[in-house]
């Protein structure tokens, strides 16, 4: 089973797939502030031993924090320590989601050379322009591990000329009362450009408002995943 490691929580809208962030949306209901980005108790977890002398985190895929972005620029002096912590951990795999790929080549560590084998890069899109923008700095990064997000996915986006490289694209719709719609027309383009590019493909999640064969459904929260994997165009290279 994949462990979660939140060194750090906290996080500022920068993009347009930001709007409706579902951790902004969380922290609002219980008061909190998500702007204010704070080290968490667990930011040593991945090293942290047990009496015994192991590690109290299991080995396999680590999901890094998933509660803020980890190119965020105030963590910048903590990070450093991160990496430290991931080169210690080398029966795990960390990733991380960002939407500040911009960033990469000022928060890496000095003996990064061409990455990490233990590090996988997800940068995430929701639109063209934002595609365009990110995807054109992706592609040139040494990253041994790169998979592409594009939840929310609020435009179609041409991006097989970015696919070289990349082991998997991830889309999925949009989550709220007033989510933008998702077109199903747009997964099945992203889809068959995966397939030309010979990349894993897979849609994780409909949109609260889903478009097919233009007509619109309103999909509730619980069925949004099961939805996507009942459509059943994963694509999986063998
Ligand atoms: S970058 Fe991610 S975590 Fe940060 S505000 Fe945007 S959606 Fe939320």
């Amino acid at each position: 089973m994949a462990s979660m490691w939140e060194p750090w929580r906290g996080c500022h809208r920068c993009s347009d797939g930001c709007l409706h962030c579902y951790i902004h949306k969380g922290d609002a209901k219980r008061g909190v502030n998500t702007n204010e980005i704070v080290k968490t108790k667990n930011f040593t977890k991945p090293i942290d031993k047990k009496k015994n002398g192991e590690y109290k985190m299991s080995a396999g895929l680590v999901y890094v924090c998933f509660s803020s972005d980890f190119l965020i620029e105030e963590a910048d002096e903590w990070r450093k320590e991160c990496w430290q912590m991931i080169k210690e951990r080398q029966d795990c795999t960390f990733l991380f989601l960002t939407k500040r790929i911009e960033r990469f080549t000022e928060c890496i560590p000095n003996d990064w050379n061409d990455g990490y084998d233990n590090v996988v890069v997800c940068c995430t899109v929701e639109n063209q322009k934002n595609a365009d923008k990110k995807l054109s700095i992706f592609k040139d990064l040494p990253i041994k591990h790169k998979q592409i997000t594009a939840q929310p996915l609020i435009s179609d986006i041409d991006m097989e000329k970015y696919l070289d490289g990349i082991e998997c694209v991830v889309v999925g719709g949009e989550s709220d009362y007033n989510a933008r719609p998702l077109h199903y027309d747009w997964v099945l383009h992203i889809r068959e450009q995966c397939i030309n590019a010979n990349t894993n493909f897979e849609f994780r999640q409909c949109g609260t408002y889903f478009i097919k064969d233009g007509k619109e459904y309103k999909l509730q929260v619980k069925d949004l995943m099961r939805q996507a994997k009942l459509a059943g165009i994963d694509y999986k290279i063998l």
